[in-house]
C-alpha cells in the first residue's frame, strides 16, 4: 500500500512536472522583460536567466557607465566573457552585411541627440559631425537579440521544454508549443491600441522588431526617433513605421530589424530577396502592411513581397 501510495505520489508529481509553467518579469536593459517557461526546474531556469541578462548587460550595456563596452569606450582594457566574445565582431559583421546601415559604433551619435538621459534636443550639425568622427560602441540594436539566443542555449542545459521570452518587444520562442500549434506573436500597432496582425512561427525563433514609436520626442512639431542613420546622424529618414523580422537567430534579427528601417522599404525588399536567413513584416508610413513571401501572417490585409 506504502509503495501504491509512494508510486502514486511521483506519477503525480512528474505529471504535474511537466505541464509546470514558470513566469518571472524582470527590469534590465532599460525594458521590462518577461519570461514563461514549462517542465523541468523552471524556478532555477528562471534565475538563471535573470542572472544572464544582468550579466550581458553589465558587460556590454551602454547606458550603465561601468559596463565594460562603456569602460572599453573610454580606452581602457577589458576582457568579456570567452563565451560572448564573439559579439563584437558579430556586430561589425553584420554592419558589413547590410553595408552600414547597422552601425554598432553609434554611441556619441545617440548621446548628442539625448537618448540615453532623456534630455532630448535636436543637436546642430557641427555636434552631429564631431559625434559622428569619434565612433563608439553601442550595442543598443543588437543585445537584447543575442540575450534571446543565449536564453535559448541555458534553457536547453537547463532541460526546459519550451519557453516564451519577451525582451522588451524581442520576442524569443524556445521549443515548440504543447500542443503542436505555432507560436503566435502579435505585430504592435505603431500608433497604440491593438495589435496589427499575428505572426505565426514554430520552434524557437526570435521575432524582433524595430519602430519610430519605440524611443522618440518632439520638437516644433517634428518629430525624432531613435533608429539613426549612420550616414547622416540624423533619425533614419525612411517610409517605414516598423520592420518585424522573424529569424533563428536572435543577434541577426535584431541587427536586421534596425538595418531593414533604416534602409527603407525598397532597398529592405532587395536586401531579402538576396537573403535566405529571414523573413519580415513591414508597417509603412501611409498605413501598408507587407510580409516577405515566406513569413505566416494572420488578422490582417497584408501584401505579399515575392522574391
Ligand atoms: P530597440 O532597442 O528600441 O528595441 P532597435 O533594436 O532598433 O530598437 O535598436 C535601436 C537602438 O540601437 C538605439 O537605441 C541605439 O542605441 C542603437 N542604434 C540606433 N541607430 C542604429 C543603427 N543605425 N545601427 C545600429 N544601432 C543603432
Ligand atoms: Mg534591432
Amino acid at each position: 500500500m506504502k509503495r501504491l501510495l509512494s508510486i502514486l505520489l511521483l506519477t503525480t508529481l512528474l505529471l504535474t512536472g511537466c505541464a509546470r509553467e514558470g513566469q518571472r518579469t524582470h527590469f534590465a536593459m532599460n525594458t521590462v522583460m518577461d519570461f514563461t517557461v514549462w517542465a523541468g526546474d523552471t524556478q532555477s531556469a528562471l534565475d538563471a536567466c535573470v542572472q544572464t541578462v544582468n550579466d550581458l548587460e553589465a558587460a556590454f550595456s551602454v547606458t550603465d557607465p561601468d559596463s565594460s563596452l562603456s569602460r572599453l569606450n573610454q580606452g581602457q582594457s577589458v576582457t568579456f566573457p570567452d563565451s560572448w566574445a564573439d559579439i563584437l565582431d558579430r556586430a561589425e559583421e553584420m554592419s558589413r552585411r547590410t553595408g552600414g546601415a547597422f552601425d554598432p559604433k553609434l554611441h556619441n551619435v545617440s548621446k548628442v541627440w539625448g537618448f540615453y538621459d532623456g534630455q532630448y534636443h535636436v543637436p546642430t550639425s557641427e555636434q552631429i559631425q564631431e559625434a559622428l568622427a569619434s565612433p563608439a560602441w553601442d550595442l543598443g540594436g543588437a543585445l537584447k537579440g543575442y540575450a534571446g539566443s543565449c536564453l535559448c542555449a541555458l534553457l536547453e542545459e537547463q532541460k526546459v521544454q519550451r519557453a516564451i521570452l519577451n525582451l522588451g518587444g524581442n520576442i524569443q520562442t524556445f521549443g515548440s508549443k504543447a500542443d503542436g500549434t505555432p507560436w503566435q506573436i502579435g505585430i504592435q500597432n505603431p500608433d497604440g491600441g491593438d495589435y496589427l496582425g499575428v505572426v505565426s512561427v514554430t520552434g524557437t525563433m526570435a521575432v524582433v522588431t524595430s519602430g519610430d514609436y519605440q524611443r522618440y520626442f518632439e520638437e516644433d512639431g517634428v518629430r525624432y526617433h531613435h533608429i539613426l542613420d549612420p550616414e547622416t546622424g540624423y533619425p533614419a529618414r525612411t517610409d517605414l513605421r516598423s520592420v518585424t523580422v522573424i529569424c533563428r537567430d536572435g543577434l541577426t534579427a535584431d541587427c536586421l530589424s534596425t538595418a531593414l528601417f533604416v534602409m527603407g522599404l525598397e532597398e529592405a525588399s532587395e536586401f531579402w530577396r538576396a537573403s535566405d536567413d529571414f523573413e519580415a513584416v513591414f508597417v509603412t508610413n501611409d498605413g501598408r502592411i507587407l510580409a516577405t513571401q515566406g513569413a505566416v501572417l494572420s488578422g490582417c490585409e497584408y501584401e505579399v513581397i515575392a522574391r
